[in-house]
């Protein structure tokens, strides 16, 4: 025998009804043997209370009870409810009379819901030609007179059960009230509110039925609210003292006295779909078949009360004191946490109580404040309780570390001893956010990394490229998912949560909107967008201006542009406190040598202790291409200048190239990361431009390249012999002094050196350091282009996907 249980939204009118009809039919028709136990249709119960708080009040009800019956009639052709209605009439009218009415009329009235639902269900089955036997469980189920929560007799109910079913049993199918039973003195009594699982169960362990099934208007049980975290995934199968656990589920079907006679029995539960009836749903027995089942739960509104003292501190009875009168309030606490020095004690009450709780608690120690032991019982309201069952304390450290991450920091968290749930209180506002990191940690789901890329030229656009291509394959390889919320460029930005497509570009233009960063932050915010990164593509100096602002609301850096690493020194420190305060990371690898390992490389050989006595080469790659190829071949300065201009290898006034200020400020960013503070204005640099050709437009300076040339010349002839032209960065000194010495100059080296050697556009650059003496580590190759420069950002993201 199973026991099908249907809740009221499966019995709503319409499609509802009509599925629970079916379900009826299609197991009688494999001939199952099914006892089916019901509550009242739709919202039938609170209804009926809110009527007779009405009739009570001495308000007009009548107009809602008509609704209320009509409801119930439908569209059913020959059911027939004249004795229930006129029960409700009667019952209402004397307690509009009356101005008052007992938890006993209230069950009388309550249970006319349960009655007329199995009454209808019966009807509709015997159209059906099935048989069905309409069971007024008040004739079975017989309790305590504790009206509107009463205990059933056990023995008696059992008898009772029985002997019914051995009445009616083979084909028949017994359609049982839920919720409603009676006492020994024949009054009708209710099991309390959502009583009719417990019917169910009771009937199930007197019968010892082989299932019983549930039937919800959900799947099952879920990891997660699936409302509040999409990745939520439904559960097969779990234990009773796992499921017991599940608060936001389990209020209900998994009441503890709902479950006690199935756990006697070993009778195992399922929740299943009315509205689909061909899912499994879950299966809920007495242990488990997989290892560590975890879930989350929710209490979504509560508040979170802190009462504070120093003298508190070894007294007895405070705790004792406080439970007491909040008991006396019927106060339930749900979760507490006190400190072993007793200075506070912080516990979560329900968030409409809060206010009632404080007062009761301020009367309680009204003296301790005169005394000063007791120095403040706060508030903090809108807070929300998340419960990570299945959690024990040796791997908390995992969603822990993914949420504080994200900014999120539980106000409070405490386990429990035995069994395994680990609870936090967070901020209600965070709730959203906190579900899904957890979430997304401990199920190991592709890990999502919310991007906000600043500039989508050259190196920004390349990247995007790069990321759209290649992300599928990362989300299978490393479980990470990037995601391109945002794409900005100095007018307008593009957003969107679930990621920007291959067509972001006319989308920018379409559906672009002109932005100020707090609109992005708050973006972020709104979506509850978790793991955040801001990446700079831009040159722009004005937004470097925003770092810290981002790096406040969750953002880490990653950038390509070098400007932030080479303002004043006070800012560049400022920016590492500020990265701290909040455990972000800055990377920016490309700043120097684009996509060569070069920073990570320096950052590791200074951290592990190894001293970094010199770092030179060629920091550019126009440069580089210059006097390589004017050094080898014959050519006019001039000539070779401007073929590097039409191969797009400088910036579109080359004098910014020529000039040597980019190479002193890759230099400075190397030095820095070698902890020494010095300044822009501490580099020597040798600018290669003639002084009268600084000045003036860039069409000027193109059309008079031939002045460079009897400079160049000169420098070239004077080479002793085998000797070429470097343009090189050059760091050097005592560096472990507080400034080092910075220059950017042109040198002579033999042809057949390092420097010496190098080719196209290629960088080079030279780490001398303590232990490898004279022999530099070497890092050489391609140090600019976009392609490059690009991908070495994209490795930075991974890198920091890799951190968190
Ligand atoms: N109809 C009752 C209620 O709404 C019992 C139940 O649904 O289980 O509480
Ligand atoms: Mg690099």
């Amino acid at each position: 025998m199973k026991i099908l249980k249907f809740g009221g939204k499966s019995l709503a009118n319409g499609k509802g009804i009509h599925s629970v009809i079916n379900i009826i039919e299609d197991k009688v028709r494999k001939n199952e043997r099914i006892t089916v136990v019901l509550s009242a249709r739709g919202n039938t119960t609170d209804e009926l209370e809110e009527i007779l708080e009405k009739a009570s009040k001495g308000k007009p009800y009548q107009e809602q009870l008509e609704v209320l019956k009509k409801y119930q009639l439908d569209d059913f052709k020959g059911v027939d409810f004249t004795q229930e209605f006129e029960t409700l009439d009667k019952l209402f009218e004397g307690v509009s009379l009356l101005g008052d009415y007992s938890k006993r009329i209230k069950d009388q009235v309550l249970s006319q819901g349960e009655v007329i639902s199995a009454k209808l269900v019966t009807q509709l089955l015997r159209e059906k030609d099935i048989k069905a036997n309409f069971t007024d469980s008040r004739s079975l189920i017989i309790t305590d007179t504790q009206f509107g929560d009463a205990q059933p007799l056990d023995k008696l109910s059992k008898e009772n059960v029985i002997s019914h079913f051995n009445k009616h049993n083979g084909t028949t199918v017994n359609v049982v009230t839920g919720f409603i039973a009676s006492n020994t003195n024949n009054e009708t009594t209710t099991l309390g509110r959502n009583g009719s699982n417990y019917t169910a169960s009771l009937l199930a362990n007197y019968l010892e039925a082989e299932e019983l099934q549930n039937f919800t208007h959900v799947n099952g049980i879920y990891t997660a609210n699936p409302d509040l975290v999409p990745d939520a995934k439904k559960i097969e199968r779990l234990s009773f003292a796992e499921a017991n656990e599940l608060a936001y589920f389990g209020a209900n079907i998994l009441h503890a006295k709902t479950i006690i006679p199935l756990i006697e029995k070993n009778i195992p539960l399922r929740i299943l779909n009315t509205f689909d009836y061909k899912n499994d749903g879950t299966l809920i027995t007495a242990t488990s078949s997989e290892k560590g089942i975890k879930s989350l739960s929710v209490i979504e509104d509560v508040a979170l009360i802190n009462l504070e003292g120093r003298g508190l501190l070894g007294k007895v009875g405070v705790d004792a004191r406080i439970f007491r009168v909040l008991a006396h309030k019927n106060i339930s606490v749900s979760i507490i946490s006190q400190g072993s020095s007793e200075r506070g004690i912080g516990f979560v009450v329900e968030a409409d109580k809060a206010k009632e709780a404080k007062a009761v608690l301020e009367q309680e120690f009204e003296s301790d404040f005169h005394k000063r032991d007791v120095s403040g019982i706060s508030i903090e309201e809108n807070v929300s309780v998340i419960s990570i069952i299945g959690q024990d304390l040796s791997t908390f450290h995992k969603p822990y570390n993914a949420l504080i991450k994200n900014q999120v920091i539980p106000l409070l968290f405490n386990n429990t001893v035995t069994g395994a749930t680990v609870s936090l209180v967070v901020k209600k506002e965070q709730l959203h956010r906190a579900l899904n990191v957890i979430h997304g940690e401990i199920f190991e789901i592709a890990k999502k990394i919310n991007l906000a890329i600043f500039g989508h030229g050259l190196v920004g656009g390349t990247l995007i490229e790069q990321i759209l291509k290649s992300s599928e394959q990362i989300e299978k390889r490393k479980k990470i998912n990037l995601n391109i919320f945002a794409v900005a460029n100095s007018r307008k930005v593009l957003l969107d949560k679930n990621g920007i497509n291959k067509h972001w570009k006319d989308d920018i233009d379409e559906k672009g909107i002109s932005y100020t960063i707090e609109d992005i932050v708050r973006y972020a915010d709104e979506h509850h967008l978790e793991n955040l990164i801001a990446i700079d593509n831009t040159a722009s100096e004005a937004f470097t201006a925003h770092y810290i602002h981002l790096v406040e609301h969750g953002f880490d850096l990653v950038s390509s542009n070098k400007v932030a690493n080479t303002l004043s020194f006070d800012f560049y420190k400022k920016l590492r406190e500020k990265l701290e305060r909040n455990q972000k990371q800055y990377l920016y690898e490309t700043n120097v040598g684009a996509g060569l390992p070069l920073i990570d490389t320096i950052k590791l050989l200074h951290l592990s202790g190894e001293n970094i006595t010199r770092i030179k080469g060629v920091f550019s790659g126009s440069l580089s291409y210059l006097f390589n190829t004017y050094s080898n071949e014959n050519r006019l300065f001039s000539e070779v200048l401007q073929e590097a201009i039409d191969k797009g290898f400088t910036e579109p006034d080359p004098r910014e190239d020529l000039c040597g200020n980019d190479v002193g400020r890759k230099l400075l960013i190397l030095a820095r990361e070698l902890d020494l503070s010095n300044e822009f204005d501490d580099i020597n640099i040798h600018n290669l431009i003639p002084e009268e050709l600084r000045l003036g437009r860039a069409q000027e300076f193109l059309e008079k390249l031939n002045n460079l040339n009897p400079v160049y010349q000169k420098i070239k002839e004077e080479q002793k012999p085998n000797h070429v032209l470097r343009y090189i960065g050059d760091l050097w000194g005592d560096l472990s002094k507080e400034k080092g010495n910075l220059d950017v100059k042109l040198v002579s080296v033999p042809q057949s050196s390092a420097l010496g050697q190098v080719k196209g556009s290629d960088s080079i650059f030279e780490i001398y350091t303590e232990s490898y003496g004279d022999q530099p580590i070497v890092i050489q190759g391609a140090g600019a282009g976009a392609a490059v420069t690009a991908r070495g950002v994209f490795g930075d993201i991974l890198r920091l996907t890799e951190k968190g």
